[in-house]
């Protein structure tokens, strides 16, 4: 769907709001943790330009910036006991990722029930903001405006669209990721099946006006009130559930020398510099914008442009390590473009960061396939930290957050 004429004005505004490089990630850090005493108790309010939080997720999404020194900045300045509660969510984004890497049918399910599912017109009326509940209404145009919401407002609006409206999870969880900078297939997919009861047997997240009243700032919700008694009476719906299968186990690859070797950066891991392949002497370096796949996701112009700016950073940064020229393309099709990239430079082996359980995870098996033909190898690495936190989340996050605590 086109985005709505008001959406240029706001996006100018985004930029300090939102961190699109590594040096904006840091410095957005800098400033939030001062305030990170106080996350545990103002977290969940939601209040305009979202003081109370970091607003570090887009860079935690591209790995502009790693949790781990996220974790670390944080503990260097606060007892583990102060900041437990913000600990904590940056652990949820690697239990998400790590149980959807541990069960990837989830996403495969979720992609081949989306496929057939169509814009009713009520579904079309939620997402342009005319839902008639002023205030979720009011987030939408916000999400489409900054490609940014506040944790609360996505649970709420999320709540609303699969047990207030009766709308199928998936279209309104591919409305988010179309949208969010942060847009994650982890993060995004497994809240939305956690909101709709699929994730805890037994467990839905249910939508309250009282929940809004004392969480949304009063002068917000004062200027958006119309619809709220909507609220008062929703009810789960019930969906059916699937026990989820046994874990798979995910593994490591090193990074392999020997070879002419050219390092491939995707938007899914920004920081190759910091990674395994730091100690690589790559002949080239490549960041692929696909635009061909953003395109088939429908991802918003505002999301294409900050993956685009962070997807330069990234090879700017990679380029600077390893002392090669590093080039940022608009790949339509990916495949030809690393194959007519690996011809030019010569190179045996494609090397690059594993992507996630994802989007463009599913072009890899493509992307392999397109490089052996040209006698090109793709060798995908993982970062040992993410294989031994993945590996361990293999049930609920607190059994996660008590293995993984003070790592
Ligand atoms: C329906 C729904 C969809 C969501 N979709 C996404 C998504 O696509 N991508 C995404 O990154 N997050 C998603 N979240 C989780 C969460 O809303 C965002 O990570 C958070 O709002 C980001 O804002 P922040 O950086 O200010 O977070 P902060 O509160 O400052 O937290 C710091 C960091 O911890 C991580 N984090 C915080 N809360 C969560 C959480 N609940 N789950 C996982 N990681 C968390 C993020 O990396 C975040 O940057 C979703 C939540 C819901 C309910």
């Amino acid at each position: 769907m086109p985005p709505p004429p008001w959406v240029g004005v706001v996006t100018g505004l985004v930029s300090a709001f939102l961190p699109n490089t590594r040096s904006e990630a840091l410095a957005r850090l800098e400033a939030f943790l001062p305030i990170a005493s106080d996350y545990g108790a103002s977290r969940n309010h939601v209040v305009p330009g979202h003081p109370n939080v970091s607003r570090l997720s887009p860079a935690t999404r591209t790995r502009g910036i790693l949790e781990s020194e996220i974790l670390a900045a944080a503990r260097m300045q606060y007892a583990p006991e102060v900041i437990e509660k913000f600990e904590q969510e940056v652990w949820w984004r690697l239990y998400w990722k790590g149980w959807l890497e541990q069960r990837p049918e989830i996403w495969t399910g979720y992609r081949e029930a989306l496929n057939p599912l169509r814009w009713s017109d009520r579904a079309r009326a939620v997402t342009a903001g005319e839902s008639g509940i002023a205030i979720l209404d009011h987030f939408t145009r916000e999400l489409i405006a900054t490609g940014y919401l506040h944790n609360h407002a996505r649970m709420w609006w999320a709540s609303w669209w699969i047990h207030g409206e009766g709308l199928p999870w998936e279209l309104g969880a591919h409305f988010f990721l179309q949208h969010l900078r942060d847009g994650d297939a982890a993060s995004n997919t497994l809240s939305w099946r956690w909101v709709a009861g699929l994730h805890t047997k037994g467990k839905a997240y249910l939508v309250r006006r009282s929940n809004l009243e004392r969480y949304v700032a009063a002068d917000l919700l004062a200027e958006h009130g119309d619809g709220l008694e909507r609220l008062e009476s929703v009810e789960v719906r019930s969906l059916p559930w699937q026990d989820p299968s046994p874990p798979l186990r995910v593994c490591a690859a090193d990074p392999e020398p020997g070879t002419r070797s050219g390092i491939w950066i995707h938007d899914e891991d920004l920081s190759v510099e910091r990674s395994p392949l730091s100690g690589l002497s790559p002949a080239a370096i490549l960041a692929t914008a696909p635009a061909g796949l953003w395109e088939r996701e429908a991802y918003s112009p505002d999301k294409r442009t900050f993956l685009h700016t962070a997807l330069a950073d990234g090879a700017e940064r990679a380029a600077a390590h390893f002392r090669v020229p590093g080039e940022t393309l608009d790949a339509r099709d990916l495949a030809d473009a690393l194959v007519a990239w690996a011809g030019r430079e010569r190179l045996d082996t494609v090397v690059a960061l594993a992507p996630f359980t994802g989007p463009l995870a599913d072009e890899v098996p493509g992307l392999a396939a397109a490089l052996g033909h040209r006698g090109v190898r793709l060798n995908l690495v993982r970062r040992p930290e993410d294989v031994i936190v993945m590996n361990r989340a293999t049930g609920g996050f607190f059994g996660f957050w008590e293995r993984v605590r003070g790592r």
